[in-house]
């Protein structure tokens, strides 16, 4: 890892210790994968991070431990020969901790009654949030790596899209969803960042169709949402695409999506509650007639993990206290309106919050123009 990645880890394991300490403990376990991977670099699985004042080590077993000295330089790596509980046990004996947090949004009642039962004279405190707060918040190398995994999915899509209708006609929603997949790792992905959909004709009405057999025909829609994982960061889209003619109640549709979208883009700068975006996008599709047709909140952020904080749903209402946008924030806009038996659209793009409002990371073309296939 390049020294600089060293050097911002270690500035992200302090920030989190001020928070820890803070909240009167001395240390934090961190057993979250994404969270590890935050602050230490660390791409393994089954990993733990005990982040104490001056000494933090990565808890790991004998499949990562030389993948983790390469990937942590400047972190203890403990490699573990007993149970998990132990060895988190003995690393807080020797370091004198007396108030040990937890991830309580991570730990299992299991975990806990485990840790509870091997630590003596340390008192375990519940944090939540202590790092996915942080995580909000994007630095520089973050939003490229977003970028890069946005540019990867297009590329792919495109791909997908280039021979027309004719290249799509017969196919089934799997063989699609299976293509997209493999196109964005000939583009570069380390995977797809979650299960892609691909939902044809009246399917598009469910939200998270599985792709299966069903067959796409000419004049239907074709709902797909799909992202790509780049250097360990996710991109998330979705557009609908027209085969040949769109039936002309979904064409009104989606005109009152690609509105909604557009007002819920333009709602996002900094400062405002999360759910004023979402209230923005909601107003343009009820005053169409097609409340009943909102079945999700408008978007949520997208990082390390596809789906992370901040939520922008309707639960969050403006008011003191209530959740902010703040710059450095990327979060998707993906209103949709769903209409059982014809079919739905949703159009997801990925936004960064600037000290202007939102600046859209991608770059797809959203017109019902653009998105119908000859
Ligand atoms: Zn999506
Ligand atoms: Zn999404």
């Amino acid at each position: 890892m390049a020294k600089t990645d060293n050097r911002r880890m270690a500035a992200r394991r302090r920030a989190v210790m001020r928070k820890v300490k803070a909240g009167r403990a001395d240390a934090l376990l961190v057993t979250r994968e994404e969270d590890v991977g935050y602050l230490s670099g660390f791409t393994g699985e089954d990993s733990f991070l005990l982040l104490a004042r001056g000494r933090a080590a990565l808890l790991t077993d004998g499949r990562y431990g030389e993948q983790a000295r390469r990937e942590c330089a400047g972190l203890e790596v403990i490699v573990r020969d007993g149970a998990m509980s132990t060895v988190v046990a003995r690393a807080v004996k020797e370091r004198g901790i007396r108030r040990l947090a937890v991830q309580s949004e991570d730990v299992t009642l299991l975990q806990r009654e485990m840790l509870a039962k091997r630590l003596c004279g340390c008192k375990l405190v519940s944090m939540r949030g202590v790092v996915s707060g942080r995580r909000t918040v994007k630095d520089q190398g973050e939003i490229a790596a977003i970028r890069k995994a946005i540019r990867v999915a297009e590329r792919a899509f495109r791909k997908l899209l280039a021979a027309g209708a004719e290249g799509l006609v017969g196919r089934s929603e799997n063989d699609l969803a299976g293509e997209l997949e493999y196109l964005m790792r000939l583009e570069g992905a380390s995977a797809a960042s979650f299960e892609t959909i691909v939902a044809v004709g009246p399917h598009s009405s469910l939200p998270h169709h599985r792709p299966g057999k069903a067959r796409i025909r000419r004049d239907q829609v074709v709902l797909i949402d799909w992202g790509a994982e780049v250097d360990g960061y996710c991109s998330d889209l979705t557009r609908v695409v027209a085969v040949g003619r769109i039936p002309p109640k979904l064409a009104d549709v989606y005109e009152v999506v690609l509105r909604a979208q557009q007002a819920g883009i333009d709602a996002i700068r900094p400062g405002v509650a999360t759910g004023t975006p979402d209230g923005a996008a909601r107003a343009v599709i009820e005053s169409a007639g097609y409340a009943a047709g909102i079945l999700h909140s408008l978007g949520h952020g997208i990082g390390r993990e596809v789906h992370e904080p901040p939520g922008l749903g309707r639960a969050a209402k403006a008011g003191r206290g209530s959740p902010r946008l703040r710059s450095g924030m990327v979060v998707t806009v993906e209103p949709g309106v769903y209409l059982p038996g014809l079919g739905g659209v949703r159009i997801e793009d990925d936004v960064l919050v600037t000290p202007g409002g939102a600046r859209r990371l991608s770059t797809l073309p959203r017109s019902l123009k653009a998105m119908t296939l000859e």
